[in-house]
């Protein structure tokens, strides 16, 4: 293998965020750099809320080809941006930043990638009643991919934060014909949506590292045939994958949803097909790493 090391013709590419020590990004895209043979270079960048104003604007100045936007930027990015994708507009959120001859597009390819991860598994969510736990920033983003793809939405949030389920289910009834309820999140409720449900997402960060023997539904409400989604990737196999891979669930995890956001982030960087399966074997390696 050829060393690589970059030059002054190297197009650069990163991800802001704070904290960012635990990012597996640059792992993934500089892993699919390599393989396309391309001149990209992947950075972290720890970037201070205070000064994401300078750090967006300085990619026209830096001459930087791309950005992800990750925890706490992902809204106070818009701000900067010259333009914004409707999608990203109407989720109130933007993941990933296009630098095109200094004019700065924003996207969100969390809600993209998580719409992606379904579609690469045969499943389309269109028509589909899908139930979704929790209603913070991931929840919402894919909440309104899944509801402009026309699929039926029963989100649920805990009882003391009701008012910001009713309030993300509000929102996307505003630019949706799909059907959207919002409950509070509790077993009887659960079972009874549970029982005719195609999918059911996790979108709650209950299951991961450390509390790793945590679920947020129980056994004895999964079935077979339900594809269960849990965007957590930390660990790989959450309890509520396991035990649905038991009850004979099809069962897909955050990896995937990580990856295809990535995958379309870098295809809008390099306009090439992303080596989807490479930039998987490499997070996975990563995360199991950590896992040991
Ligand atoms: P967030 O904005 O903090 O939202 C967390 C959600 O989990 C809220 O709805 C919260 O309910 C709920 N929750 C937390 N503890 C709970 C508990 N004990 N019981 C019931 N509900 C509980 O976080 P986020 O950014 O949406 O991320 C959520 C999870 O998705 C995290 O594990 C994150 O790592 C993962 N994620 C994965 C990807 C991927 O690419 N695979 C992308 C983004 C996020 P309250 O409103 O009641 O607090």
């Amino acid at each position: 293998m050829t060393f690589w090391s970059p030059s002054g013709r190297t197009v650069v590419c990163g991800i802001i965020g704070d904290p960012i020590e635990h990012t597996l990004s640059p792992v993934m895209h500089n892993a699919a750099f390599r393989d396309k043979g391309i001149d990209y270079l992947y950075l972290p960048f720890r970037v201070k809320s205070e000064r994401v104003g300078e750090a967006v604007v300085g990619m026209k100045a830096l001459n930087i080809k791309g950005l992800n936007v990750t925890i706490p930027h992902k809204v106070t990015v818009m701000k900067y941006l010259d333009k914004i994708d409707s999608v990203a507009e109407k989720i109130g959120a933007v993941n990933t930043i296009v630098n095109g001859n200094d004019v700065l597009t924003g996207y969100n390819t969390d809600a993209s990638g998580f719409l992606q991860a379904l579609l690469d598994r045969g499943i389309d969510p269109a028509g589909k009643k899908v139930v979704i736990l929790g209603a913070g920033g991931a929840s919402r983003a894919i909440s309104f991919i899944l509801a402009e793809r026309g699929a039926y939405l029963t989100i649920f949030n805990r009882a003391v934060n009701f008012k910001r389920v009713k309030d993300l289910a509000d929102r996307i009834s505003q630019i949706s014909t799909s059907e959207i309820q919002a409950l509070e999140l509790n077993r009887e409720n659960l079972e009874r949506v549970l029982d005719d449900a195609d999918i059911l997402v996790n979108a709650t960060s209950v299951g991961m590292s450390p509390d790793i023997n945590e679920t947020p539904v129980a056994y004895g409400l999964l079935k077979s045939g339900l594809v269960v989604f849990d965007i957590i990737y930390n660990p790989v196999k959450t309890r509520l994958i396991k035990e649905a891979e038991m009850a004979g669930a099809i069962t897909i995890n955050g990896i995937d949803m990580l990856v295809w956001q990535g995958a379309l982030a870098f295809e809008k960087w390099t306009e090439q097909k992303a080596p989807v399966n490479l930039m998987k074997i490499e997070v996975t390696k990563a995360l199991e790493g950590n896992e040991k």
